[in-house]
């Protein structure tokens, strides 16, 4: 195992690229712990899988180093950093049986055929395959052959790392669920630096301990799952992260308040060195409706949203998500709403400021 460090690394996919849009990555600084599971979180084109692609050595950064504890490895091939990697569709030897794909990533390394058989039935059973370890791969389905790959990123437990890059995507739905179990008691038991690629937050939130969230090509905030909930660094973590996302303001900060439009709103610390333009932050579960003291809003519509009643509302021209108790009256068209200031973020430039 091995802390993994990326120094200053940028990537184009251009021969000349002249300006910053052409880099797909553009200025990532970020060590991976040793040991530690980490989901690699954000849409569809920000950057993950040429992030993964650059820690396993498949693309050579045009910019920056990648260290694998205190050694350089930017110029070293896939084959000798040590890392096993399981992609998004299956990679499988269709002639091979089920136990010999398994077996296949630690024959050649001298490892005792006894230790090789408890292994592949370690894994097989993870992957709920042991009634299948004779059959050929060829055959099988593609979800099947989805599970021999993963069995096979799992086998070995020598590797520097472990790098997923959206594996799950072909597997069924109720399969997920348990092969995320899986993944999670693997690191458990081994303790391998782990580097799980998603864009599905519900994935990353119940896989990793640290979620790393990209945006655009940079990594703009790494922290737990109630981290990116409580405090988004980032305006784009804030509406990328929960269901439905952060609802954010513009306003002027004057002290202990946010004024919107004339509006007052309390924030719960002072930013008395906050001058000028911000946004503020309130996630749909901390917005409150009421009758008096609050923000006039106007009320869109309202989804029942299994124990929740989900509003949409305008508020100053704004949209506003409000996650209501069921149970509640619904709300008049025109009604208030007030938010928890303690629950409020706010933000200069996109990112968070902190208030004292
Ligand atoms: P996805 O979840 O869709 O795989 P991603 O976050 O993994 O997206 P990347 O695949 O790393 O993103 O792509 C980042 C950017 O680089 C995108 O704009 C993409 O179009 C571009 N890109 C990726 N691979 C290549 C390539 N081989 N040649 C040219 N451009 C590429």
């Amino acid at each position: 195992m091995a802390q993994i460090t990326l120094k200053n690394i940028a990537h184009s996919y251009m021969d000349a690229p002249s300006e910053e849009a052409d880099y797909a990555l553009k200025e990532v600084d970020h060590v991976w712990r040793d040991g530690e599971a980490y989901a690699l979180l954000g849409p569809s084109g920000c950057g993950k899988t040429t992030l993964l692609n650059i820690v396993s050595g498949l693309l050579r950064p045009s910019h920056g180093r990648v260290l694998f504890g205190g050694e350089d490895v930017t110029d070293m091939p896939t084959a000798e950093r040590n890392i096993a990697q399981v992609f998004q569709f299956p990679v499988v030897y269709d002639t091979m049986t089920v136990r010999e794909n398994l077996a296949f990533p630690l024959k050649n390394r001298g490892i005792e055929a006894q230790t090789i058989t408890e292994r592949v039935q370690r894994v097989a059973a993870m992957i709920g395959m042991e009634d299948e370890l004779n059959r050929k791969a060829r055959g099988l389905t593609a979800d099947a052959k989805q599970k021999i790959s993963l069995g096979r990123g799992m086998v070995r437990d020598d590797v520097n790392a472990l790098l997923f890059d959206e594996p799950l995507t072909v597997i069924d739905p109720h399969m997920k669920w348990e092969l995320r179990t899986q993944l999670k008691r693997l690191h458990g038991q081994f303790g391998h630096t782990m580097i799980y690629v998603t864009h599905d937050q519900t994935e990353a939130l119940t896989f990793a301990d640290h979620v790393v969230v990209m945006h655009d090509g940079r990594v703009v905030q790494i922290g737990t799952p109630e981290e990116l909930f409580e405090r988004p660094a980032h305006t784009f973590v804030g509406y990328f992260i929960g269901s439905p996302g952060m609802n954010l303001l513009p306003a002027e900060v004057r002290g202990d308040r946010a004024v919107i439009d004339g509006h007052e709103v309390m924030l719960g610390s002072g930013y008395d060195d906050l001058s000028g333009k911000v946004e503020i932050g309130i996630r749909p579960e901390f917005v409150r409706l009421t009758d008096e003291g609050g923000l006039p809003a106007t009320i869109k519509r309202v989804e029942d949203v299994g124990r929740h009643r989900l509003v949409r509302a305008e508020v100053l021209g704004r949209p506003v998500n409000v996650i209501a108790d069921e149970g509640g009256p619904l709300p008049s068209e025109n009604a208030q709403v007030a938010f928890d200031p303690a629950r409020i973020n706010v933000y200069a430039n996109d990112w968070r400021v902190e208030g004292r």
